[in-house]
């Protein structure tokens, strides 16, 4: 990298190695003295002149000094345009050779026309020319402290006339004067040859300082995993593209189906994964385009190009593909998919802070319907998140104990109908926005502290009106992993079900599949907690994750409740159908209860039924009833039966 010094920032900085690092500094130092050694000769000779002009000739006494006052402004002029150009290492070198050769012949000529002078000189005119000599010889070392060769040069060139001057003069006192101006210049040397070394140590110190610093920098913006730039320096590259273009997409990658693969195979695959993925998505990286890794799975893309919606689409399914392609790593084949979320500056947002909020909302909201897909942030979107954020704000300051009610949907035994049990479904009616559905405000609760208030209330509330129906009849609670991961409200929702009065042996904890992704081993130590209690646990919307075998096995669950969007698909495709018979097959094989949701259709539960499925939920049997209406509702069912004959 060449090197690009500037007089005010002083010494050279970036230079490729320590020597050339030095040559900079020195040449940086050397630029800062010019104009104060142009000074110092000029009026040196000036003073030389006026000293002699009496007794000199014209020729030495203005014509001399005439020429070195043109010397000394071409030596501003040289420092004028040191100054102002940017200078590279090699020139760096260059000057300081010509300085170094130009040093010895210039000071033999001054020494020469000073003895020219002295020639002339009366007694008392001879002193002061040597006198003003030694100054302006010592300040001329001096100055050029951090160049000791050209130091020794100018030393090396005006000592021996010095010398010759005063010893000539024959005078005892001139004799000594001069013996004396000797040694205070070689003392003067050997101090200027000292601090150049020291010199030399700081700038090679400050070179070393300079590649730490250049070091941490490199390692505080790349992902030490995958060797792609970081989250930090994702956000550094977005602001600084948003700052000079005009159009500028961030696109948020997160990888689908990752999470189980990491679980499944282990960490040290998983990172191999990781690495291949990135491998990938560095292909992608062209004039325009830069990728990052923001943290586990997912990554990001900035992308400096003017693009249309379709377009940028494209490119991002473009991603997508490269991405599904199956990654093989120490004989296992993974099968990983992506999903992409792009925002746009200016259009979505005026920061990176805000594009990476709705490049993140398209992410997630493409992946509710368009999994494995590129989705471009839209004002639908933005109608969408506004709404988010009032949800969110009216459920900070909501009176959950007030303002949630409970709906309890029933469970059949698909064998005979009688009911099992009832599911509690939050009903919230918010002053404020009127009554919000569970689909949505429960994920938004879910992302804060608000999700262990909901789910104590719904808890309290539920196992209090379980308590009036038949001991016969179960209860299902829905659990959030956010409970199940929290060592306190884990404790709380414990003590709740102890002391609620209700036998645990009737309450049905449910758990989402998808969620237990998050941190399994977790989740697994909690729902093993639960079960010591004696109640009893189902996987809800089973087949909405990457659940294989290996993994639900894990898991002390007692029953597996198959997500509604695979019932919804079952009629009139055969695909579907066999999905669903071969999953209840499968989930018998393991000795565990097959629950269905979503049941709307007698044609759905008659093949359900056929299939060997143990219990139903749906519109069919009953949609979900308020909480007043339950006791009455078994009364007409005819009762409960047996419940440990249906679990
Ligand atoms: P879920 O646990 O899968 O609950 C079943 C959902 O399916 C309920 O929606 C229910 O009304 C609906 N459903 C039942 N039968 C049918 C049917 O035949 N067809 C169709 N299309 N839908 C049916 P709901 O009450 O809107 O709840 C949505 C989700 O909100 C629940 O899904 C659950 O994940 C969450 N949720 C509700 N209450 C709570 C709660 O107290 N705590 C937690 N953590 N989540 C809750
Ligand atoms: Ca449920
Ligand atoms: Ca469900």
């Amino acid at each position: 990298m060449p090197l690009v010094f500037s007089l005010h920032a002083g010494a050279g900085c970036g230079a490729s190695s320590p020597c050339a690092e030095r040559d900079c500094a020195r040449l940086a130092a050397l630029v800062r003295q010019m104009p104060l050694i142009a000074l110092a000769i000029a009026g040196n000779a000036l003073t030389l002149a006026a000293i002699s002009l009496y007794s000199a000739p014209l020729a030495l006494t203005v014509s001399a000094p005439l020429a070195l006052a043109g010397l000394c402004a071409c030596l501003v002029i040289a420092w004028r345009r040191l100054i102002r150009k940017p200078i590279v290492e090699a020139e760096a070198r260059r000057i300081l050779r010509r300085v170094k050769l130009a040093a010895a012949p210039l000071a033999f000529l001054y020494i020469a026309w000073a003895m020219a002078l002295y020639m002339h000189a009366g007694p008392g005119q001879a002193e002061a020319l040597v006198y003003s000599l030694a100054l302006t010889g010592m300040f001329t070392i001096f100055a050029l402290a951090q160049l000791p060769k050209a130091a020794l040069l100018v030393g090396g060139m005006s000592l021996p006339g010095f010398a010759w001057l005063l010893i000539t003069g024959g005078d005892a006192s001139a004799i000594l004067a001069g013996v004396n101006i000797f040694v205070v210049v070689l003392a003067l040397f050997m101090s200027v040859n000292g601090s150049s070394r020291e010199f030399d140590d700081l700038v090679a110190a400050r070179a070393c300082a300079a590649q730490f610093a250049e070091d941490n920098r490199r390692i505080a913006n790349t992902d030490s995993l995958t060797g792609l730039a970081n989250r930090r320096a994702f956000f550094a590259q977005m602001s600084r593209e948003i700052a000079r273009s005009e159009q500028v997409f961030m696109g948020i990658v997160d990888l689908d189906g990752f999470k189980p693969v990491n679980d499944l195979y282990g960490h040290a695959l998983g990172d191999k994964v990781l690495c291949e993925c990135a491998g990938r998505l560095r292909q992608f990286e062209t004039e325009g385009v830069s990728v990052a890794r923001l943290g586990g799975d997912e990554f990001g893309v900035v992308v400096n190009a003017r693009m249309t919606p379709s377009e940028i689409l494209a490119f991002g399914a473009r991603i997508c593909a490269a991405l599904k392609a199956p990654v093989r790593i120490a004989g296992a084949e993974a099968s990983i998919s992506c999903s992409i979320g792009f925002a746009r500056f200016p259009q979505d947002a005026s920061d990176a802070e805000q594009l990476y909020e709705r490049a993140d909302f398209a992410l997630y909201h493409g992946k509710q319907h368009h999994r494995g897909e590129a989705v471009l942030f839209t004002a639908e979107h933005e109608t969408k998140m506004r709404l988010k954020a009032r949800i969110e704000q009216c459920l900070r300051r909501a009176n959950l104990e007030e303002e949630i009610r409970l709906e309890f949907q029933p469970l059949f035994d698909a064998a005979d109908q009688s009911i099992v049990s009832f599911e509690a479904l939050a009903r919230w009616t918010s002053p404020e926005l009127g009554s919000v559905s569970p689909s949505q405000f429960v994920p938004i609760a879910e992302r804060s502290e608000t999700i262990h208030t909901l789910t104590r209330t719904v808890l309290r509330k539920a196992l209090r009106a379980a308590k009036n129906w038949p001991e016969t009849v179960g209860v299902s609670l829905n659990l959030s992993v956010r409970d199940l991961l929290s060592p306190i409200a884990l404790s709380q929702i414990i003590v709740i079900i102890e002391t609620s009065g209700v036998d645990p042996a009737r309450i049905d904890i449910e758990v989402t599949e998808t969620s237990l992704l998050t941190d399994f081993e977790g989740a697994q130590a909690a729902l093993t907690t639960l079960k010591r209690l004696g109640v009893k646990i189902s996987l809800d919307d089973f087949g909405t994750g990457y659940s294989s075998l290996a993994y639900v096995h894990r898991l002390p669950l007692d029953k597996i409740k198959i997500d509604r969007s695979f019932v919804q698909e079952m009629q009139g495709n055969g695909v579907a159908r066999d999905i669903i018979k071969s999953m209840i097959a499968l989930i018998g094989s393991l000795n565990l209860h097959c629950v269905t949701e979503g049941v709307e259709t007698s044609e759905q539960f008659d093949l359900l039924r056929k299939f060997g499925c143990n219990v139903v939920q749906g519109f069919l049997f009953s949609r979900p009833i308020p909480q007043d209406e339950v006791v009455r509702f078994i009364a007409d069912a005819g009762g409960g039966r047996p419940y440990a004959a249906s679990a």
